[in-house]
């Protein structure tokens, strides 16, 4: 199921212009049973990218339906990289800022409770549409309530457990369609000298790496500041702090509670004024990045079919969604790379979307030849470098599949 709009998703306006087009492309998240496409023909969905010329918020707007995307989820938090110590680190942080024994704090979209169930002492709720992942953090220990967050929904957990002191997205909201909606819910849903964080990809990350490879069917809001303080204004609700953290390449986190309720640190201005002095404001700035997108993707193309040629063994590493957009834009398939290794292991056994390389664990992988692995994962870089010193020390090698390709 796919719902095409004509406007623009946080402020209605009719005036967007498509500037970067991935092609048709299937689920990023949608890993596969071998030969499954045989008897059930995959399907794909547009993957392309619009600016809005009047709040300039970059996004898609082809949605899959929620539940298609959402209902069952592949991407459990806990088994990524350096996840879980991010999680660690952040629940103290937020502990230490915001919250006081006994206090109430919720989570939209909270997987499997990573971040909930290091908070002590406090009552946590976890909104969680995923059936597959809410018992996951129930059985943390996480209260959890598996349904999407509407405003309805906000409604109702304030009217049952009272406003909450901390309502926190972290890499969900920008999964939601209706933007809208879930500010409304935000709304509801804040006690009031509350707080409200939400956490996700920087669009400067895409510039500046040319990670194209964030861009798929559930990432429908691509996030810079600017955009955002226009529209939470219109909910009467004010940005009054960010982080940039080193999460998943660059993340943002946004602090924001009802108006007037924070004294506002002039770093969020600043902020806006720097994306404002890049160029984040005009269409030439984004039809300027699709072309280094193009350019980015032809390179490695070239960069694959040359060693491929030179008889090389290339792998692919880590199964991670935001490498299918590349593969797929790129036509890489597995004719190319024999195989995807990936530690986590609901994903070996099955093939990745459209590609169709198959999944396989470390272990079997210690078997198979590989000169060059295609670093999949790649905002995990460091952290796989770090892990993999003896494949390097055999001269092995990483290819970056975003940028200027390089080798490693
Ligand atoms: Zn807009």
């Amino acid at each position: 199921m796919i719902t095409h709009h004509d406007s623009c998703r946080m402020c209605g306006s009719g005036h967007c212009t498509m500037f970067l087009d991935l092609h048709d492309q299937p689920q990023a998240n949608l890993n596969l049973k071998p030969d499954s496409w045989l008897q059930h023909p995959e399907i794909y969905y547009p993957l392309q990218v619009y600016f809005c010329h009047d709040c300039n918020l970059v996004q898609l707007l082809d949605d899959v339906s929620k539940e298609e995307l959402f209902s069952e989820y592949q991407f459990v938090s806990s088994g990524v990289g350096n996840t879980p110590v991010h999680f660690q680190e952040y629940a103290k942080f937020v502990t230490e800022k915001f919250l006081k024994p006994g206090d109430f704090i919720t989570e939209v979209g909270g997987n499997d409770g990573v971040l909930l169930g290091e908070i002590k002492g406090m009552k946590t709720l976890n909104i969680e549409p995923a059936q597959n992942i809410a018992p996951m953090s129930r059985a943390r220990g996480v209260e959890t309530i598996n349904d999407f967050f509407t405003c309805t929904l906000a409604k109702d957990v304030a009217k049952k457990h009272g406003k909450a002191k901390v309502v926190m997205g972290n890499n969900s909201i920008p999964h939601i369609g209706a933007q809208a909606d879930v500010m409304k819910g935000f709304k509801e849903l804040i006690a009031d000298d509350g707080v409200g964080i939400i956490q996700a990809h920087y669009l400067g990350y895409i510039f500046d790496t040319l990670g194209y490879g964030d861009v798929y069917h559930e990432h429908m809001s691509y996030y810079a500041i600017r955009p955002l303080i226009q529209f939470y204004k219109q909910f009467d609700l004010e940005i009054f702090d960010y982080e940039m953290l080193p999460f998943q390449g660059v993340s943002i986190r946004i602090f924001f509670g009802h108006k007037g309720r924070h004294p506002v640190s002039p770093k969020v201005a600043e902020l806006a004024n720097e994306e404002l002095a890049k160029g984040w404001d005009k269409l030439e700035t984004y039809q300027k990045l699709a072309k280094d997108v193009e350019k980015s993707k032809n390179k490695l193309v070239g960069t694959l079919t040359e060693l491929k040629k030179q008889g090389k063994h290339i792998a692919a590493y880590g199964a991670a969604a935001k490498g299918v957009p590349i593969l797929n834009y790129a036509g890489i398939t597995n004719e190319i790379i024999d195989f995807c290794v990936d530690g986590l292991p609901q994903k070996q056994g099955l093939c990745m979307p459209m590609s169709h390389i198959p999944i396989i664990s470390p272990e079997e992988a210690r078997t198979r030849p590989v000169d060059y692995y295609l670093l999949l994962a790649w905002s995990f870089r460091d952290h796989i470098a770090g892990k993999e010193k003896e494949f390097i020390s055999r001269g092995g090698k990483f290819i970056m599949p975003i940028g200027e390709i390089e080798i490693f």
